[in-house]
């Protein structure tokens, strides 16, 4: 079924002249009443009038991260405050954290776009959906909820976390649908075998998955063990968070829903944007938002664009699942993590030295973090018996900033390789790409 047929289905050129009217709008509005914007189309000298059309969007400047992170927490408000009715961020484990600030409207926009997330896998009033994403600051418990709602369906607002009493939960109440991270879910499914739990035998026929990166085989691996079909969702915090992209029944890419989130693609290094179907950074501009609208926003995520008709009917833009990232972020147990974050801690710490490698690999279904940390020479010879204590104790320092627990291992001086151009900080040897 599909949730919004008029928009979901749009003959394309309806759709373009459709965005191009809402490009236009936008662009007014957040020239008028945010600095922050004005300012960068009056240095790049283009004027809302500029304006027309959708394919005129290439003519604004970029926003970035960063950028928003100079004007946090509210530089980016086109509405008074008052007008604002909940707040959400971006984990800011990498610095201020990303703001979110939604009118009314725009809670009922991400209603909206996560019921279309929702039905594209056969949610109907009939489910009951455990909602395992985490509620708080963070986008995916409020998001799912507030789409779940939306279809009507039953909504468990579980939240993630306490494994035990989700199986209890999923089987008591009869949960036809659960949302959560990937690994989470993989996790679940150990646990419950662990359990003696045949997942078989429950009424589990679905899964809503995202918010960090996940391959095919581990799609296949959740399906055959939960005994459910995994849908792929994207979505990020900027932007609005889960909702913005999501898999049909046919599970062949990720549907954009671009009547809302127009996306682009472009070469990260020159910006020029890419055709169709090549590899490229993924670009987004927010059409319909109200409270924090985002122009050409740079996700750093890796992707391409598919054009071709779904033969679900949908005439929504598909994307490939990302493909990797422009920058050196990773996301380990759906937490962002940047290498500059453990060279912070070490930097302050007597005894090593700022040369290290983050190792993260799958053990089982869960993200592990091993960090391979160089001593001082000193601290070689001096710390002998004392190797434990200290490497718990750097443990415990990266744990408060990286805010996931990782494996400290102290290893001798000058054993980690250098290089000569940029280090090589990450070993991921998780196989995303299969
Ligand atoms: P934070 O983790 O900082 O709070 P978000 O939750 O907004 O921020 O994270 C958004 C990022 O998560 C995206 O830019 C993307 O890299 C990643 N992400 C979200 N959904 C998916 C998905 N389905 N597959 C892969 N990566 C995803
Ligand atoms: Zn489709």
């Amino acid at each position: 079924m599909i949730w919004d047929v008029d928009n979901e289905a749009m003959p394309l050129e309806k759709l373009k002249e459709l965005q191009g009217g809402r490009l236009r709008t936008i662009i007014k509005k957040v020239y008028d009443k945010v600095e922050f914007y004005r300012k960068k189309m009056d240095a790049a000298n283009v004027k809302p009038e500029d304006i027309r059309s959708i394919s005129d969007l290439s003519k604004l400047p970029f926003t970035t991260k960063d950028e928003m992170r100079d004007v946090y927490p509210y530089g980016l408000l086109t509405v008074d405050l008052n007008d604002i009715v909940e707040i959400h961020t971006s984990s800011g484990t990498t610095g201020k954290p990303v703001v979110d600030a939604y009118t009314q409207g725009d809670i009922d926009l991400w209603s909206e776009v996560m019921a279309r997330t929702l039905s594209m896998g056969g949610v109907t009033k009939k489910d009951v959906v455990q909602n395992a994403y985490g509620y708080g600051l963070f986008t995916g418990g409020l998001g799912a909820h507030y789409g779940i709602k939306r279809t009507g369906a039953t909504c468990i607002p579980i939240s993630g976390g306490n494994t035990k009493r989700q199986l209890e939960v999923m089987q008591d109440f009869g949960a036809t649908v659960l949302c959560c991270t990937p690994s989470y879910a993989l996790y679940i499914a150990e646990a419950g075998r662990e359990a003696g739990i045949d997942f078989r035998m429950l009424n589990l026929e679905k899964g809503f998955f995202g918010a960090e990166p996940w391959s095919e085989s581990m799609r296949e691996e959740i399906q055959e063990k939960l005994s459910i079909r995994a849908y792929d969702i994207f979505g990020l915090t900027e932007i609005i968070g889960p909702g913005v992209a999501a898999e049909c029944e046919l599970q062949n890419m990720l549907h954009v829903f671009e009547d809302h989130f127009f996306p682009e693609i472009i070469n990260p290094k020159t910006g020029e944007p890419v055709p169709d179907g090549e590899k490229g950074e993924l670009v987004f501009t927010t059409l319909t938002k109200e409270g924090t609208p985002i122009i050409r926003y740079r996700t750093r995520d890796i992707t391409f664009l598919n054009r071709e008709p779904c033969s679900c009917g949908r005439t929504l833009v598909r994307m490939h699942r990302l493909l990797g990232r422009t920058d050196d972020m990773l996301i380990v147990r759906g937490v962002n993590i940047f290498p500059s974050q453990v060279e912070q801690v070490l930097i302050k710490m007597e005894g090593v030295e700022p040369h290290y490698q983050i190792v993260v690999e799958k053990r089982g279904s869960l993200d592990c973090l091993e960090i391979q940390v160089e001593m001082t020479e000193n601290m070689g010879s001096d710390l002998l018996g004392d190797i434990e204590t200290k490497e718990k104790e750097i443990e415990s320092k990266l744990r408060d900033v990286l805010l996931v627990n990782s494996k400290v291992n102290l290893v001798p001086p000058k054993t980690i390789p250098r290089s000569e151009g940029k280090a090589k900080r990450i070993i991921d040897k998780r196989n995303l790409s299969s």
